[in-house]
């Protein structure tokens, strides 16, 4: 089954067009990699396809839904239930213990947090010993997966990544992506990420590239390693 499909998708900003006229299926259970150049519509991309950024005209389905045909509202609601993202810089709220940076999708979305569901989101990023910590007590790579944890929690058709790993250093940049490529083989978890690196690229099951809001090409299977 396709997890994202995109149709002809255009975003202009002014007389720039960000997005050019994407064409995109993503498929359930893989782990995707999107390349290319700064300014050639890789965050644009992401953005749309996760419904934080509304396309100026063709079609993006999450999971079967169409999001040009929701309100703000149920677009809302999708977002928070349906997609999980995670940025370079982590955005975790740092009076909050790591635990409660979990828990906090459940309580956007008024569910009371199931006794154990934010324990287990920890122990599936591995970090079930670091619950009560602030992220300032964390390491950059801990306070990644914490952001995954909590991406995670909703059990998200779709995981975005920006950059999930452009502030990490190497080692623990591995660490994460190995962690991406874990849920992926374990869980099916569909994971769609933006990078610049490489390496990183060779963690995925297929690499898309850009140029100039279009795709350029791609590498899929095993030659994905090739990048790196
Ligand atoms: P990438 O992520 O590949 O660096 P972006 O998607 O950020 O590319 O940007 C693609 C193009 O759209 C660039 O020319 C960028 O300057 C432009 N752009 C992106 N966001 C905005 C915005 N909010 N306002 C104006 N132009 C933008
Ligand atoms: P609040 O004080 O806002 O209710 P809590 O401290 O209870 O926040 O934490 C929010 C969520 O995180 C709750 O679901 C709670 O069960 C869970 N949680 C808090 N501390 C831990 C911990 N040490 N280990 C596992 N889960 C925890």
């Amino acid at each position: 089954t396709t997890a994202v499909r995109m149709r002809s998708l255009r975003r202009d900003y002014g007389a720039v067009a960000a997005l050019d006229g994407v064409d995109l299926d993503l498929a359930a259970g893989t782990f995707t990699a999107v390349m290319g150049p700064s300014g050639s519509g890789k965050s644009t991309l992401l953005q749309c396809a996760a419904g934080l950024d509304r396309p100026t005209s063709g079609t993006v389905a999450v999971d079967g839904v169409e999001l040009a045909g929701l309100s703000e509202r149920r677009l809302t609601l999708l977002r928070r239930e349906r997609i999980g993202f995670v940025f370079q810089s982590f955005n975790l709220l740092p009076s909050l213990t790591a635990a409660q940076n979990v828990a906090l999708p459940l309580r956007l979305a008024r569910r009371r947090p199931a006794r154990g569901a934010v324990r287990e989101a920890l122990d599936r990023v591995g970090l079930g010993d670091r619950a009560g910590h602030r992220p300032s007590q964390l390491s950059g790579g801990q306070q990644q997966r914490v952001a995954l944890a909590r991406a995670l929690i909703t059990r998200p058709a779709v995981l975005f990544g920006d950059e999930p790993t452009g502030a990490l250093d190497t080692t623990t940049s591995r660490e994460v992506l190995s962690l991406l490529r874990e849920l992926v083989d374990r869980e099916g978890q569909t994971t769609v990420m933006v990078t610049h690196d490489p390496v990183a690229a060779s963690y995925a099951d297929r690499v898309v590239f850009l140029v100039d809001g279009r795709v350029s090409g791609e590498l899929a299977g095993p030659s994905a390693e090739a990048v790196a």
